[in-house]
């Protein structure tokens, strides 16, 4: 995995623990934990306002409609979808969230408008690439239409759904990515029936393609340009900008292309300018820098004779995954209304000191809009702890190496715990080395273990206490963490977690009324070291390990009711704001297919309605998409039976048994059922 981000919020280090208020100061009687206190630690707040919360059940609450009233107990929520056969891992998406999102984009932007006395409108776009899927899209038309918002495409395919799903009447359709001249005769002629396409130059080629389908076709287009922007955007889409960026002009080919266009007599058909310098902006200085230097080229090009009348700045409005309201990347440091508010006073500026009229604005915010509307909720197999008991006595009789780790356990104090770890290490070093020359046996190995994890659990007790955490002992903490069993595939939900290190929040979603008292890791299905997520956010910096609820052991009644179920009670995580670029970024390492999804609304009376059912994949859909024919593998199977039953290997009945199962697997769900 990629090392951990050098960046750090407040320029303070973070001792991987919970707030001290959570300790307290380790003398005052311990009181008793409270959901308020579930709230401070997850960071709830922070990050899921004003969608998600905690009730005093201690369940995850949600409120899809914002402030605006209404609430489902999230827990509650998948007992229910459980018994509708719908199994864990489970995608739920609110639309009402989606719907929400766009509304407060849409009402920032008029506010702005007002507040500055802007001549012109917003008119923005959702781009596709974010979240494709058929019902969310449809949803969004459909939540748009009164604001006329668009689509943006930015390949061939999402054009595609865009012409075929968006049909708001003033609504925009910008066509972004490398166009083959298919791709541009598609959009001009969308225009015939009604589509307002905008053609986004991105490579000098496309102009030439654009002039001579214009001519051919005789429909004239409405044409922009995609600006590399010299303002760099930062963190990790920091390289979409500037002037090696992938994509976009440069100012010297931007000026090509307009002479390109003048002597086309097209000039009248570039309308629009365009740049986008990378997904989650942390800083609002960055983008006011940008808008700045675009507000800057829009005058120009509309002085060089363009008809000028729309900037559209892009995505990079930024989620505030970890709550904290930094500029670390995994957060932001501004509100969504102060990134309307720059845009709006900067164009206007722009525009107003050379008497041009305001343009329409556009934004393209994708992780913005369909972030919050999913939730992940995954149900935990089991864990792997360190086992720590409390050691026997050590006397002269045991070998010299353990007695000194005995004396040691016994010697721990705040006074000395620094050096008392350092003391049992160097002895279990010690030992190990020799066990491995034979001068210790087996017994007296293991047992010098078990020394050590003593020492080590009562040093992090201490640690735990302290506000400044040592360098050397900062890794404690993670020794010590238990390994919980996921049922998800990190690769299949949360790919991001695995390719650029981006934190999610993730959280029980019931027990919030009881301490966590375990510290874990998560470790998925796949057989693969990467599946796995150890980072997490935290007020500072990235927390290493969660804090956990132990799983609680079924008691002998419901366990008979539950007779093929695990041995402990559910355990259910979210993870929460995913809902951006991660269901199409999956993959099927493993052959962990895509998970159930729903579509949950609320209902006028206070409830709830599922939508949409969107079964996961069985078996036999991955297997298909590696080609494999499901028929041709019973047969096989099936043959390997009748070979063994001739040979005497199996009876009739296990042979019958094995085809049955096989055969119902692949009609089944790829995650395990508990
Ligand atoms: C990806 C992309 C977006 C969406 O960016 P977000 O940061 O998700 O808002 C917008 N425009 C273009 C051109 C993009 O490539």
């Amino acid at each position: 995995m990629v090392s951990k981000p050098n960046m750090q919020k407040d320029g303070v280090r973070s001792n991987g623990q919970r707030p001290s208020s959570f300790h307290g100061d380790g003398f005052s009687p311990k009181r008793a934990w409270s959901i308020e206190d579930s709230e401070e630690l997850y960071r709830i707040s922070g990050w899921g306002d004003p969608y998600f919360s905690i009730n005093a059940a201690g369940h995850v609450t949600v409120s899809p409609r914002g402030d605006r009233g209404g609430s489902l107990d999230l827990y509650e929520l998948v007992k229910a979808l459980k018994l509708r056969n719908l199994h864990l891992p489970l995608l739920i998406r609110f639309s009402d969230i989606l719907q929400d999102r766009l509304e407060r984009l849409n009402a920032v932007f008029a506010k702005a408008i007002a507040r500055y006395n802007y001549n012109g409108i917003y008119r923005g776009v959702f781009p596709v690439k974010c979240n494709q899927q058929r019902h969310l899209i449809e949803d969004l038309v459909r939540f748009g239409a009164p604001h006329q918002f668009g689509l943006e495409a930015g390949s061939k395919p999402e054009l595609m759904i865009a012409l075929a799903l968006l049909d708001t009447p003033e609504a925009l359709l910008i066509c972004n990515g490398y166009k083959d001249r298919e791709y541009i005769q598609t959009a001009i002629l969308a225009r015939r029936m009604g589509q307002n396409t905008i053609i986004v130059l991105e490579q000098l080629e496309e102009v030439d393609y654009v002039i001579e389908e214009c001519r051919r076709l005789g429909i004239r287009p409405v044409v922009g340009v995609r600006a590399k922007l010299s303002t760099k955007g930062i963190g990790r889409w920091g390289t979409s900008a500037g002037d090696r960026a992938k994509f976009g002009l440069t100012l010297p080919e931007i000026l090509q292309a307009v002479e390109k266009l003048r002597a086309a007599e097209m000039l009248d058909c570039l309308q629009l300018l365009h740049y986008h310098i990378g997904s989650q902006i942390s800083a609002i200085s960055v983008i006011k820098n940008a808008i700045r230097e675009a507000s800057q080229i829009y005058v120009e090009l509309a002085q060089l004779g363009a008809a000028m009348q729309y900037l559209d700045v892009g995505g990079g409005l930024g989620i505030d995954y970890d709550g904290s309201k930094t500029n670390f990347y995994a957060s932001k440091n501004y509100s969504i209304q102060n990134y309307a508010n720059d845009i709006v006073a900067e164009v206007k500026e722009a525009c107003d000191e050379r008497n041009l009229p305001a343009p329409t604005l556009i934004s393209e915010s994708g992780r913005a809009i369909a972030a919050h509307q999913s939730v992940l909720v995954f149900d935990i197999l089991g864990t792997s702890d360190v086992t720590v008991e409390i050691p026997e006595p050590s006397d002269e009789s045991e070998h010299l190496i353990i007695q000194n780790l005995y004396e040691t356990y016994c010697s721990i104090s705040v006074e000395n715990y620094q050096e008392a770890f350092h003391d049992a290490t160097q002895f279990k070093e010690e030992a190990v080395s020799l066990f491995g020359f034979g001068y210790l046996s087996l017994t007296e190995r293991v047992r010098a273990e078990r020394l050590y994890w003593a020492c080590c659990a009562s040093i992090l007790a201490i640690v735990r206490q302290q506000d400044y955490v040592p360098d050397d002992l900062e890794d404690l903490e993670k020794i010590m963490a238990s390994i919980y069993y996921a049922n998800l595939s990190v690769f299949q939900s949360a790919p991001d977690t695995w390719a650029i290190d981006q934190l999610f929040p993730i959280m029980p979603i019931h027990r919030l009324d009881e301490e966590p008292t375990q510290r874990g890791t998560l470790a998925d299905l796949t057989c693969d070291s990467d599946g796995k997520i150890n980072q997490f956010i935290d007020l500072r910096d990235v927390k290493h390990i969660l804090e956990l609820h132990a799983l609680k052991p079924l008691n002998a009644s419901s366990a008979q009711s539950n007779s093929n179920a695990s041995n402990h009670e559910p355990y259910y995580l979210g993870l929460f704001l995913g809902g951006a670029y991660q269901e199409i970024m999956g993959n099927l390492h493993n052959l962990f297919g895509a998970t159930n999804a729903v579509h949950i609304q609320l209902t006028p009376k206070g409830g709830y309605r599922i939508e949409h059912v969107v079964k996961g994949d069985t078996m036999q859909a991955v297997l298909g998409y590696v080609q494999y024919d499901v028929e041709d593998l019973v047969e096989n199977v099936r043959r390997k039976t009748e070979q063994a039953l001739q040979e005497r290997k199996i009876t009739l009945d296990e042979a019958q048994q094995l085809l049955q199962n096989y055969e119902h697997s692949l009609s089944r769900y790829t995650y395990l059922s508990p």
